[in-house]
């Protein structure tokens, strides 16, 4: 400011010195011609350089400002750093701005910004799949046009927001949203939209889980209290023979609800423990002492053969492998009818090992076997219940084995039998030295393959 004043002085100065200087030499009318001159060309200069400036404000951002001496040089150099400070600015908030977006476009939740029309002013890509929309055309419309269920057209226009709703995705009536409006700013609003099928989901497992258990236990708990009651009244009047019986049958149905109990604190460890370790478990003795275990639930009922490539370990918490391997051979023994066969294979090679169960019992229908790993799906109730099953043994199984990286087929034909397989993936097998040297013909029969159980 000051040196447009100093400069201002020093024209004023130079115009009055020349004024003086011709007036003197020349006369007075010269001299104030002279100053006339001066201070004309003084005005055309001062016009050019505000002529300059005027351009350079209609030219588009970022065109440098015009070269000039003296003051109009300093003029149009504050501008510069004026709009070069303006200009970073500007690039700053509109990086923040793209980020900001990108960020709101990642979200897995819906956004929509409404403006007071309710009219939609921005939204991201989860709110176009939730409700259907495609930003290319949609921006603009009225959300209330776009989206007519009346659940939704009744929270829009209730005005009470505390609360969310819930809905069904327009794109995909499977999914269940919760939808939200928050007021903010003049008039505007956000309507929020989040994905609640996986919860929905959860809850009714959760639902049907608390349901099948109660119903588990309710049955022999029914039969126990009934026993005990028939006890108290006729205890007087029964022979040791008839109290002992119904102690039996009230001792099984006790045996039952533990069995069911101990299955389920088992599956809810699974859920819960941290990754199986590394101990060491020697399959061919572990397959030996399965063998020895079916062979006492089978009692001489059935022919049992054993088919163990020497030489393998298998890597994991020893403790689970073996519950869930026996609860694959205890399942052959419980469904194979008396006279059956079952047959225990191992087999390893450089890509892991598998554990076969095979039977030619009663064997499972197709459309069962998806399910069979299911808590409670069995295919016959009476037939599991008789022969003491809970039906959380295959649930079991295939937790075990999922915490292993390892995987359960199931190959089977109602009438035929079944093929139920484990299969260990390299990490989880080690081959002792001289089983890896040993001559390939020592292991059985490759066992054909049948795709991993789902669930
Ligand atoms: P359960 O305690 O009822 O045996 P599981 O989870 O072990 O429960 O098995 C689920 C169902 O799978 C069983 O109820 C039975 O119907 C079927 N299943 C399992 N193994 C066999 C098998 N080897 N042969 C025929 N059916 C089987």
């Amino acid at each position: 400011m000051t040196s447009v004043w100093m400069g201002a002085l020093s024209w004023f100065g130079a115009v009055c010195f020349l004024g003086l200087t011709v007036g003197a030499f020349a006369g007075q009318r010269w001299g104030l011609a002279s100053i006339a001159v001066a201070l004309l060309a003084l005005c055309l200069h001062h016009l050019r350089n505000l002529r300059r400036l005027q351009y350079w404000a209609i030219e588009p951002n970022g065109t440098p400002v015009p070269d000039a001496p003296g003051v109009w040089g300093e003029v149009f150099s504050s501008l510069n750093r004026r709009t070069r400070k303006a200009a970073a600015v500007r690039s700053e908030l509109e990086i923040r701005l793209r980020r900001f977006l990108d960020a709101s476009q990642a979200m897995p939740d819906g956004v929509v910004v409404l403006n007071r029309q309710n009219a939609i002013e921005w939204m991201n890509a989860s709110a176009e799949g939730h409700f259907g929309l495609d930003h290319r055309k949609d921006l603009g419309a009225p959300i209330g046009n776009l989206v007519r269920q009346p659940a939704f057209v009744h929270y829009l226009d209730s005005g009470a927001y505390g609360e969310p709703v819930e809905l069904r995705s327009l794109r995909d009536p499977r999914r269940a949203l919760s939808i939200q409006i928050i007021e903010f700013g003049i008039d505007r609003k956000l309507l929020l939209s989040r994905d609640i099928s996986q919860l929905h989901r959860l809850e009714t497992m959760r639902r049907d889980f608390v349901a099948n258990v109660s119903h588990e236990l309710k049955t022999p708990l029914t039969v126990v209290t009934g026993f005990i009651e028939t006890l108290q009244d006729t205890l007087p009047e029964l022979t040791r023979e008839e109290a002992t019986a119904y102690l039996a049958m009230a001792h099984d149905q006790a045996l039952r609800m533990q069995r069911l109990v101990e299955d389920l604190l088992t599956l809810s460890a699974l859920e819960t423990d941290s990754p199986p370790g590394d101990e060491r478990t020697d399959v061919a003795e572990l397959i030996e002492d399965l063998a020895e275990e079916a062979a006492a639930l089978s009692a001489g009922r059935h022919h049992i053969e054993v088919e163990a490539a020497a030489g393998a370990v298998l890597l994991g918490s020893a403790r689970e492998l073996r519950s869930a391997l026996a609860n694959l051979v205890s399942n052959a023994v419980r469904y194979t009818p008396e006279g059956g066969h079952i047959r225990l294979l191992w087999q390893h090679g450089p890509e892991g090992g598998r554990f076969t169960v095979e039977d030619d019992g009663i064997g499972i229908d197709a459309r069962d076997i998806p399910r069979l790993t299911e808590r409670f799906y069995r295919v016959d109730r009476g037939r599991s219940r008789e022969t003491g099953g809970t039906g959380l043994g295959l649930a079991i199984v295939k937790h075990v084995l999922n915490r292993h990286q390892a995987s359960l087929h199931i190959e089977s034909e109602p009438g035929r039998g079944s093929r139920f397989t484990a299969r260990f993936p390299a990490r989880r097998v080690q081959r002792l030295p001289d089983a890896a040297q040993s001559s390939p013909d020592r292991n059985p029969p490759p066992v054909p393959e049948a795709p991993p159980v789902a669930g």
